[in-house]
């Protein structure tokens, strides 16, 4: 079943405060909501407690079924990686915002830990060379993903996938 989720976030970033209140959580719950998302992957940089966290809260604390996806973002060699942490874990990888920071080679920045690549991302689309991405997802069998980078809660859901995540579980078992 496809879902409506934005998979690139920094919530933490946005509040700046990195020990979610429940005040916090129902503002983030709020905010994914007033844009009709069934779900939203939480991806500080270098923190993954962050969304496990917020997962927990939502869940417990609100009785809320929306979907939050833990995860986060880190360095790989020249460029950003997001990694989701997915049922039965099950790790998703993707190259954030490819062409910043910008690489000679993009392609052979590409392994086999990887398994998706962002083609839009509001904050970087000018970095990112479109057509090249494409090529290179088709190349890879890498999913194509368009994701907010939210630095603010209201620009989450700025973009979302239609994505199934039993499709990037597989995906990321191959
Ligand atoms: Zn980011």
């Amino acid at each position: 079943m496809k879902l409506k989720l934005d998979l690139h976030t920094h919530c933490g970033e946005a509040t700046a405060l990195y020990t979610p209140t429940l005040e916090i959580v129902k503002r983030i719950v709020a905010a994914v909501r007033a844009k009709n998302l069934d779900g939203i992957a939480i991806t500080e940089h270098y923190n993954r407690s962050y969304g496990y966290r917020v997962k927990e809260m939502v869940q417990k604390d609100l009785g809320d079924q929306l979907l939050i996806i833990p995860g986060q973002e880190v360095d790989k060699g020249l460029l950003h990686l997001v990694m989701l942490y997915l049922p039965d874990d099950v790790t998703f990888r993707f190259i954030a915002h490819p062409g910043y920071p910008r690489v000679d080679n993009l392609e052979s920045q590409i392994d086999d830990s990887i398994h998706g690549i962002e083609l839009k991302n509001p904050c970087h689309d000018d970095d990112i060379d479109q057509p090249l991405v494409e090529e290179i997802a088709q190349r890879h069998n890498l999913f194509l993903l368009t994701n907010s980078d939210a630095h603010f809660l209201s620009d989450i859901g700025a973009y979302h996938n239609e994505i199934d995540i039993d499709e990037m579980c597989h995906r990321a078992r191959q």
